[in-house]
């Protein structure tokens, strides 16, 4: 007779791994069942975490290279490529074995192998050598997480033709990378390869990179990256992508018809992600999923099958590892009785480029088409004191204010550090703050963060370093 659990959850990822710790402190017995022999699911293997740590050391290797435009003189400046994926893969193993940390500090069962149904109170586990367990279980939470998408056709190899994951992991440095696809994987994994000194042509079908971004954030980002020599071909919908003996030929055609071919020796596809429901028998047991092949959830996260949930990437919402991890929190309060829930209009987003960019709440777009009438207030990053003190001056912090109640709608920024400073506002938000409650917290000098209360100084035009 195998073991009998309250909750089992099946994904080890952002979302999985903290609902499990979350239902094992609300005192439930919880399993954690995981396929890729590691916890931390794509963020921490193949995501977030790698992904940061490259552009950490690609920006240190691009700094260093430029220090004496600054009155540093340093020696011959060089990659070891190898090395440098060394340090991203440790940061990559420390993480993820400190979750496995944390599932026994918490007790936690961790199965390690690939979940499916079995029926609504049984989830099988079959290990990599194909031996199968069964768990008899109350509750059920899928956290199944999210898979690259390629364009129709066209088979991701890792090799030239890749994906992030491939892309993480380069043997050498491109001579030329294609990217297809300017949103946030492509904007992140172009600026490491560039940094690095690949030449990098993003291939973008619409006429503006970071869609759903505000949209003067989106231009001044673009034109930024431009400058840091990364190319942009907008309006181009890639059609084919061949390979070739030197590595692939990517066509491409404009709203007018016309083609372009663009050659290169890797080409990273990076359009987008979909819901991992691949292998779990959600037939068998009746699973909804929603227009686009999501889980479909109610507002506590339940299916429509009553002892099941689902969270993070493999349901509706931005594909974000926080979006998962507080969606993992909530369901796991509401299943021990508690009234968790997640707040979406306060999810932030950051791309985390040179110089960074944080968005939170509506856009600027986003209240025009719903009629609601703001206020603008706009700092740049250029009358910043500490900002000039380090030549760091690109970029500006935009807060939108309710016309009438000069409640905080949204704030979008570009620059030095935003995806930390864009915590400010999201407290504040949470609060139902006002741009004057921004503009009366004092802020320490010399910091990036006084932009910020230089911004909401600007809604009511009393900004005084501007
Ligand atoms: P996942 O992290 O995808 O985890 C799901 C887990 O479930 C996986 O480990 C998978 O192996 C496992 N699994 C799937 N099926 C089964 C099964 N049948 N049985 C057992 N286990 C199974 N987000 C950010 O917020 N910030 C970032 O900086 C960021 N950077 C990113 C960079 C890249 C290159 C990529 C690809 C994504 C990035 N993301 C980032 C997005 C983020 O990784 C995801 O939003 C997040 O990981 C979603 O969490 P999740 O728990 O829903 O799913
Ligand atoms: P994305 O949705 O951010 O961007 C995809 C882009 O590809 C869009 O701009 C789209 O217009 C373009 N596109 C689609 N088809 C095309 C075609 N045929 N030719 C040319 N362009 C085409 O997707 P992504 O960059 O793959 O990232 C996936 C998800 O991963 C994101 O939604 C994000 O939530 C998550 N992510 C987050 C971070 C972060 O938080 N810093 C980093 C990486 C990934």
């Amino acid at each position: 007779m195998s073991e009998k659990f309250q909750v089992v959850v099946i994904g080890g990822g952002p979302g999985g791994y903290v609902c499990a710790i979350r239902l094992a402190q609300l005192g439930l017995k919880t399993a954690c069942v995981e396929s890729r022999g590691s916890l931390g699911g794509t963020c921490l293997n193949i995501g977030c975490i790698p992904s940061k740590s490259l552009l950490n050391l690609s920006e240190e290797f691009h700094k260093v290279k430029n220090l004496s435009n600054k009155g540093i003189e340093v020696g011959e400046v060089k990659l070891n490529l190898p090395k440098l994926m060394k340090n991203k893969d440790k940061a990559v193993t420390v993480l993820t074995k400190g979750v496995e940390f944390l599932f026994k500090k918490n007790k936690v069962t961790y199965f390690k192998g690939t979940g499916s149904f079995k029926s609504k109170n049984e989830v099988s586990v079959k290990d990599d050598k194909n031996k199968e367990t069964i768990i008899k279980t109350e509750k059920v939470i899928i956290a199944t997480g999210s898979v690259p998408v390629s364009l129709p056709d066209i088979k991701f190899d890792e090799e030239i033709i890749v994906s992030s994951t491939g892309a993480l992991s380069l043997k050498k440095v491109p001579r030329k990378m294609v990217v297809v696809g300017g949103g946030y994987i492509g904007l992140e994994m172009g600026s490491v390869w560039s940094r690095l000194g690949a030449e990098v042509h993003v291939v973008e079908s619409l006429d503006h990179i970071t869609p759903g971004m505000d949209r003067e954030i989106s231009k001044e980002f673009m034109k930024i990256l431009k400058k840091q020599g990364i190319n942009f071909h907008l309006e181009h919908k890639v059609e084919k992508v061949k390979r070739v003996d030197s590595g692939a030929i990517i066509s491409t055609s404009d709203k007018e018809g016309n083609k372009k071919d663009f050659e290169c020796d890797i080409v990273l596809i990076s359009v987008g992600r979909k819901a991992n429901t691949h292998g779990l028998n959600l037939e068998k047991i009746g699973i909804e999923l929603d227009e686009k092949k999501r889980i479909r959830t109610n507002k506590s996260f339940q299916t429509n099958v009553n002892n099941i949930y689902a969270i993070g990437d493999v349901i509706s919402g931005p594909m974000l590892a926080h979006k998962a991890e507080d969606e993992g929190i909530a369901v796991a309060e509401n299943i021990a009785g508690q009234s968790g829930h997640v707040n979406y209009d306060t999810i932030p987003g950051v791309v985390y480029t040179s110089p960074e960019v944080a968005t939170i709440g509506k856009t600027e777009e986003q209240l025009n088409e719903q009629n609601i009438k703001f206020k603008v207030g706009k700092f740049s990053f250029m009358a910043n004191s500490r900002a000039k003190a380090i030549d760091d001056v690109e970029g500006f912090v935009k807060i939108l204010a309710d016309e009438k109640t000069d409640k905080v709608l949204g704030a979008h920024l570009i620059g030095p550090h935003v995806g930390e400073l864009i915590a400010e506002i999201g407290v504040a938000m949470e609060f139902g703050a006002s741009s004057e409650d921004i503009a009366r917290t004092c802020h320490a000098h010399p910091t990036f963060s006084e932009a910020v209360k230089e911004a909401a100084l600007s809604v009511d035009k009393r900004a005084i370093h501007s």
